[in-house]
């Protein structure tokens, strides 16, 4: 195996997942949903398929989508963007990442990424020979801390990828911690890449406020979002990327040499769902702060300490109340003392002190399943 590879264990999610089928447990690791979405954009891709769109598509995406998206940034953002050079499809959000970074990311640049971080990110710079700068977020607030940001940055500091709203804290950055990345990126000239899959799966009343609407960012920001999160269809991986024709063009550079294109049948069908499903992502942040609702208070009664989420699918706790000091023996012995799977976040750390003891549990699955799990973690004897 090449060397830069080898320092990147396997995906954790792939780990817990398999350890939730082996054990026949309930799984609250990995973050996909119980239920699919919108049966019509299920309709359209099945009409897609029958109507012969079963060819590559072009490398950029079929228009009617690009033109989908376009629609999309202007209705929630205010965001005027030109489909045929602003826009380009990509196999999930997680092919635009790996596209973004690869494009970016020259050997020894360094990136700055908050902390904890989605797994991804830390194999995509590896693979592209750039440097991790984490900057933690801490509990039980997890906001961002200024000072943390700026002595990450160095001069070899090129770029910065952004996760908001931020798996797996669920934290939501406010207009003022964006203003903070912002003025830290045009006074060092970086580009940042924004990560904003959970953009419509924010809780409370808050609004997710993308990074490229802020005075002078426009120019220097790759956005990605995908279709995973807000159509409840992960496993479609159609995703996007948008921004300035010519950060479009480089991240195209490397997309065109990955997958070149994909999904032929199902992006006229979230074409569909984007122009016609709105409500269905209004109804699914709804649900999800429900189930966040009744996740949260099953965990409030364990004896952990319980960080609810602003967004996401995720909740975080911290199981050093039991005796535990390490998430990961936690969440290994966790299927045979309970029959529930969760994930252990130190995985996403490079400051262990900070996230050995830190577990995330999924609530984008059936409300009952999420009571029978509180239900089986209630009865269980959880201490080390
Ligand atoms: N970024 C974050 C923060 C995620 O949680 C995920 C998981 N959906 C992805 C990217 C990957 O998205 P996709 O499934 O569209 O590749
Ligand atoms: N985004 C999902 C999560 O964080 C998992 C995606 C994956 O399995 N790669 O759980």
């Amino acid at each position: 195996m090449a060397r830069r590879l080898r320092s990147i264990p396997p995906t954790i999610f792939s780990e817990m997942s398999a350890l939730a089928v082996r054990t026949g447990s309930l799984n609250l690791g990995q973050g996909f949903p119980d239920q699919d979405g919108p049966p019509a954009v299920v309709e359209a891709a099945v009409r897609a398929l029958r109507s012969g769109r079963n060819q590559y598509p072009p490398g950029l995406g079929v228009p009617e989508l690009r033109e989908a998206v376009a629609a999309h940034q202007a209705r929630h953002y205010g965001i005027e963007l030109d489909p045929l050079t602003e826009v380009v499809i990509t196999a999930g959000a997680t092919e635009a990442i790996a596209a973004a970074v690869l494009a970016l990311v020259n050997p020894g640049d360094e990136m700055v990424v908050l902390e904890p971080f989605y797994d991804s990110y830390v194999a995509c710079v590896e693979m592209a020979g750039g440097v991790r700068r984490p900057v933690t977020l801490r509990p039980p607030g997890f906001r961002l801390d200024p000072d943390a940001l700026r002595a990450a940055v160095t001069p070899r500091t090129t770029t910065l990828l952004l996760n908001s709203p931020h798996n797996p804290t669920g934290t939501t950055l406010t207009r003022e911690e964006l203003q903070l990345v912002a003025d830290v990126a045009i006074e060092h000239d970086l580009v940042v890449v924004t990560d904003e899959v959970y953009e419509h799966l924010v809780y409370d009343g808050r609004t997710h406020v993308p990074l490229c609407t802020l005075p002078g960012m426009w120019d220097r920001t790759v956005s990605i979002s995908s279709a995973g999160k807000t159509f409840s269809f992960t496993g479609w991986k159609v995703g996007w990327v948008t921004g300035p024709a010519d950060l479009v063009q480089t991240v195209t550079a490397a997309k065109q040499w990955l997958t070149f294109s994909n999904a032929a049948p199902l992006q006229p069908a979230v074409a569909y769902a984007l122009t016609q499903e709105a409500a269905f992502y209004d109804a699914l942040a709804k649900d999800l702060q429900t189930k966040r609702d009744l996740l949260v208070a099953g965990l409030r009664d364990l004896d952990v300490d319980v960080y609810p989420p602003e967004a996401t699918y995720f909740v975080t706790t911290d199981v050093r109340r039991y005796g535990h000091r390490d998430g990961l023996a936690f969440c290994l012995a966790l299927p045979e003392r309970a029959g529930v799977v969760a994930i252990p976040e130190q995985v996403f750390f490079d400051d262990q002190d900070a996230g050995r003891h830190l577990v995330r549990w999924a609530f984008c699955k059936d409300a009952a399943v999420l009571e029978d799990a509180v239900a089986r973690l209630q009865a269980a004897d959880l201490h080390a």
